[in-house]
């Protein structure tokens, strides 16, 4: 792990506990007095941990396809086709998900194809 990692999993580290305090601080003005059963605690805060899934996964599929921006020759017949990147819904296992990739289409051959594949 190199230094630039190491700052990057300190700020990590600091940004989740910010969050987990600003998430318990919410949870405690929902709940109001008196003593919550704990899955009113669990609930609540695996919902946080889910959104915070589905934004990691949007982010870093955004930055994956717009690497992937530029050129790609078609599979079929060599042509350049230009990559684009395209949205869509996704269901990730925590949840909807606005993904990006690319894809490039070529007209020639009225195919689409994904770079990464
Ligand atoms: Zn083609």
């Amino acid at each position: 792990m190199d230094a630039n990692q190491n700052l990057l999993d300190e700020k990590l580290a600091d940004l989740l506990k910010q969050a987990a305090e600003v998430a318990a601080q919410i949870q405690a003005k929902e709940q109001g007095v008196g003593t919550p059963h704990f899955d009113q605690i669990e609930i609540p805060a695996h919902e946080v941990g889910q959104r915070l899934s589905q934004m990691i996964q949007s982010t870093r599929a955004t930055d994956v396809a717009l690497q992937q921006a530029g050129q790609m020759k078609c599979p079929d017949c060599g042509k350049e086709c230009r990559v684009e990147p395209t949205r869509r819904q996704v269901h990730s296992m925590d949840g909807p998900i606005e993904l990006t990739e690319s894809v490039a289409h070529c007209r020639r051959c009225r195919r689409s194809f994904f770079p990464s594949a």
